[in-house]
């Protein structure tokens, strides 16, 4: 293999290049990125960042040093375009076609939008320094959607005295990822701090002067926040030929057609491990199923699926949520360890027999990393989580 593309430079197309090099691929190895920036970390926008904690430098994944180091072919500030299969060619804006034997696809996803204009999105660091420039003690800053992104927002947003009214579509936020119990205790500590959270409301437009409700009411702001998902950036693939919904359609190894693979939030691939195909939008995961993909292109002899626990952490106030596994359509949640009511316990998933997943809120990192193992092996929940129960119930 003699030139490789990478597209898409954050956390998992940088891991990928950087794999291959440190595999001994030494071949032309270009690298596109949309964004003007060096491969820079996100989880920082929606935390320290948008509290004003790090400024921007503090966010570089490498050094210049570093990145020089790898001998890439860098095009920064200029989208991939189109591909060609049969050719095998990336088109980029600027008109190059760049030649490959072996492409890995990790662009990522974007914010959606709801209608009408002015609202903040937080993806970039252009967003955060726009949001944050915009916080300060008295605002009134709506936040639509109370998933993950937008809880944090809050949070700093409270933090630096901003009035913060968090609207959410469903009942309890969050409560199809980690159920409804887990969900409430994620939700009351918005409520304590004096944050009007409001569940059940469906926003369906932004205006000049804050948001609308479907009944015609006006939720006035002076600043508003959309965090309400996203969507995978395949555009560019449309009519390439590469399977695609909701994402790059992959196998286990992470390929999607031959010499082809995708990594990160936009990558949709089978996990053995659960036996389903995912796709998964946190920091950790995109670093390694880089590695995974950058690998298994290389020595293809050698592949070897990509089949992790996925990780996944949030900050909010002085709480600190840590998950592993797969809580997605999970049938039964149990508290093993601490107290839901004190906001201090692990909570653990199943999923048909198995373990799927943990999570907890408050606990030293040892109280979940055995549960991490439970879930990498795949481990029987009646057998598993009985016996811890009555182990916590004896001490
Ligand atoms: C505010 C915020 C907070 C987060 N907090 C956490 C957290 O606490 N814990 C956690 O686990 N995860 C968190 N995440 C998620 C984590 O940052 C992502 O999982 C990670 O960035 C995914 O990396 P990626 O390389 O797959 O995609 P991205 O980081 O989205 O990078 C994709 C890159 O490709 C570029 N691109 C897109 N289309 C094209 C194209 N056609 N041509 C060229 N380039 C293109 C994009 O502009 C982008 O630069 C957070 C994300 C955000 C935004």
């Amino acid at each position: 293999m003699k030139r490789i593309v990478v597209v898409g430079a954050s956390a998992a197309g940088l891991a990928a290049a950087e794999t291959l090099r440190r595999e001994g691929y030494d071949g032309i190895l270009t690298l596109v990125g949309d964004e003007a920036l060096p491969p820079y970390d996100r989880p920082p926008l929606s935390k320290q960042l948008l509290a004003a904690e790090w400024e921007s430098d503090r966010l570089a994944l490498r050094t210049s040093a570093d990145l020089a180091a790898l001998d890439l072919d860098l095009r920064l500030g200029v989208a991939a375009t189109g591909l060609e299969l049969t050719d095998r060619t990336v088109a980029l804006a600027d008109g190059c076609e760049v030649p490959y034997d072996g492409l890995i696809v990790a662009t990522g996803v974007r914010p959606r939008r709801l209608p009408g204009e002015g609202a903040h999105v937080l993806r970039t660091l252009d967003d955060a320094l726009r949001l944050r420039d915009r916080l300060a003690p008295g605002r009134r800053l709506v936040v639509v959607g109370a998933g993950f992104l937008g809880a944090e927002a809050a949070a700093v947003a409270w933090r630096l005295g901003a009035r913060v009214t968090l609207l959410e579509p469903a009942p309890v936020p969050l409560a199809h990822a980690v159920g409804t119990e887990v969900g409430e205790v994620l939700t009351r500590v918005h409520l304590d701090r004096g944050v009007d959270l409001r569940c059940g409301v469906t926003v369906t437009e932004v205006t000049e002067d804050g948001v609308r409700l479907p009944d015609g009411e006006l939720v006035e702001a002076d600043e508003v926040l959309v965090a309400v998902g996203s969507l995978p950036n395949t555009e560019w693939l449309d009519g390439s030929g590469l399977p695609l919904g909701d994402g790059v359609l992959c196998d286990e190894y992470c390929e999607t057609t031959r010499n082809v693979y995708a990594a990160g939030d936009v990558a949709r691939w089978y996990n053995p491990l659960f036996g389903v195909a995912m796709r998964i939008e946190h920091r950790t995961n995109a670093a390694e199923q880089g590695m995974a993909a950058a690998r298994n292109l290389l020595r293809p002899e050698a592949r070897r699926p990509f089949a992790p626990v996925p990780y996944f952490w949030s900050d909010q106030y002085d709480m600190k949520i840590q998950a592993y596994g797969f809580l997605r359509g999970h049938d039964e949640v149990a508290v093993v360890d601490g107290d839901l009511a004190e906001r201090r316990f692990v909570a653990v998933y199943r999923t048909g027999d198995r373990v799927s997943g943990a999570l907890a809120v408050g606990m030293p990192p040892k109280a979940i990393r055995l549960w991490r193992q439970a879930i990498a092996a795949g481990a029987v929940w009646h057998e598993t989580v009985r016996a811890e129960a009555s182990v916590s119930e004896a001490s």
